[in-house]
C-alpha cells in the first residue's frame, strides 16, 4: 500500500473543503471534518478519511441534508431528545453532548436519544467527551444489516458498537469502543482494499460458511457476532435501545428504507450518561484508581483506550492511503 504524508490541519482541510464543495454549510462541515481528524489523530483509520467518500455520496444523492439545524427537545428534566433534521451525527451530538452534560451534573443521570441521523464514526468521540467532565459515558447505535444472530447465517443486525467511558482525574478516560460483531465492516473493508486476511470465523461467504477472506465477507457474505450468543444479545440490546427506546429504525428498517448510495443510513443513537460525583460520592475516584492499579499489575494487561490515546501525543503527519488521498481529490 502507498501512502502519503500529511499533517493534521491538511487532514481537516481535506475533509472539510470536500464536504463544503458538496453542500454541507459550515457548522455541519466542521463537525464531521472534525470528526474524520481526530479519527486519523488517534489512528481510528476505518472512521476518518476513509469515510469521506461515503459521506459525500450521501451527500450528493440527498439522502443527508448538509444544512441540518439539530435541536434540543427535553423529554424529562433528564431525557433529552435530539432532532437530527437528517443530518450527519456528529452534528447532533455536538448539540446534544452539553446539554446532556449540563442535565447530568444537575440529576446524576442523563440519557440523550439522537434521532434521524446518519452515523459514520466512531462512537468514543461521544463517550470520551462526557467522561472528559467527569461523567461516565454508554453510548451505542444500530446499523444496516451486515451481521448474523447467533445460530442464522442471514444477516439482521448491524455491526452494532457499543462504547463506554470512564473518567480520571488528571488522566486521560478507560475507553472502549467496539463493534459487537468480530471485527467492524469498515476494517473487513480496508483489510479487503490492503489483501489482508482476517481471522478464520470472522464472517461466512455467501455460502454460509466460515472465511479468513474479507471480500467474501465484503461482498454478500455474513458477519459473526462476537462471543456467539453472548454477543449477540448484546447486539441485540443495542437494537432496542437505539431503535426501540429511541423511536428510530431497527438495522433492518434502514436497510429497507437507504438508497445504497454509499454512505451513511438513517438511524438513532442511545447516550447514557452517569455522574460519580453524585452517584458515588467522594473518593469514586481514588477508589477507581486502585483498580486500574491492580489491573495493570497483571502481565499482558493494557486499559482500552491507550492505543488511541498515545497515537494521540504524535502531533506530527499521518501515513495515509495514496489512492485514498487521490479518489477525495478527485471528487
Ligand atoms: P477494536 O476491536 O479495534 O477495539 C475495540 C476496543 O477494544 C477499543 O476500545 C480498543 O482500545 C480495545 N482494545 C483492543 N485491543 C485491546 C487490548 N489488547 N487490551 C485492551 N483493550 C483493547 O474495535 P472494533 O473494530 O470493534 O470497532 C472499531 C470502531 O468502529 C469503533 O470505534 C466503533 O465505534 C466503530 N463502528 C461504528 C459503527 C457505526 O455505525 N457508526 C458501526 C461499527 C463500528 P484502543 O482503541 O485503545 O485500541
Amino acid at each position: 500500500m502507498n501512502t502519503t504524508s500529511i499533517e493534521l490541519d491538511k487532514i481537516y482541510d481535506l475533509a472539510f473543503n470536500v464536504l463544503k464543495k458538496y453542500g454541507c454549510d459550515e457548522f455541519n462541515a466542521e463537525a464531521v471534518a472534525t470528526t474524520v481528524t481526530n479519527a486519523e489523530r488517534d489512528g481510528s483509520v476505518s472512521h476518518g478519511l476513509f469515510r469521506i467518500p461515503g459521506y459525500v455520496s450521501s451527500l450528493k444523492s440527498k439522502k443527508v441534508k448538509g444544512n441540518s439545524k439539530p435541536s434540543n427537545i427535553y423529554l424529562s428534566q433528564n431525557a433529552i431528545r435530539v432532532e437530527g433534521d437528517y443530518g450527519f451525527a456528529p452534528v447532533a451530538i455536538k448539540v446534544g453532548i452539553p446539554a446532556l452534560i449540563e442535565t447530568t451534573k444537575k440529576h446524576g443521570v442523563g440519557v440523550l436519544t439522537i434521532t434521524n441521523t446518519h452515523h459514520f464514526a466512531a462512537l468514543w468521540h461521544e463517550t470520551e467527551a462526557l467522561a472528559e467532565n467527569n461523567l461516565i459515558g454508554i453510548a451505542c447505535t444500530a446499523y444496516k444489516p451486515s451481521v448474523a444472530p447467533s445460530g442464522a447465517k442471514k444477516p439482521l443486525f448491524g455491526t452494532n458498537p457499543i462504547s463506554f467511558a470512564w473518567p480520571r482525574k488528571n488522566k486521560t478516560p478507560v475507553v472502549y469502543d467496539m463493534a459487537t460483531s468480530t471485527m467492524a465492516m469498515g476494517e473487513v473493508q480496508v483489510a479487503a482494499r490492503d489483501g489482508h486476511k482476517v481471522p478464520f470465523g470472522t464472517g461466512l461467504n455467501k455460502d454460509g460458511e466460515k472465511t479468513d477472506d474479507p471480500s467474501q465477507i465484503a461482498n454478500g457474505g455474513v458477519l459473526l457476532t462476537f462471543g456467539d450468543y453472548k454477543g449477540s444479545a448484546i447486539a441485540m440490546m443495542i437494537e432496542l435501545l437505539s431503535a426501540g427506546l429511541v423511536g428510530d429504525l431497527f438495522s433492518f428498517e434502514a436497510k429497507n428504507e437507504d438508497n445504497n448510495d454509499g454512505g451513511p443510513a438513517r438511524g438513532g443513537e442511545f447516550i447514557l450518561s452517569l455522574s460519580p460525583d453524585l452517584i458515588a460520592g467522594n473518593n469514586w475516584n481514588e477508589h477507581a484508581e486502585k483498580f486500574f492499579t491492580e489491573m495493570k499489575l497483571l502481565d499482558g494487561v493494557r486499559l482500552p483506550g491507550e492505543r488511541r490515546h498515545n497515537n494521540r501525543l504524535n502531533k506530527g503527519p499521518r501515513l495515509i492511503n495514496s489512492e485514498l488521498i487521490d479518489k477525495i481529490k478527485s471528487l
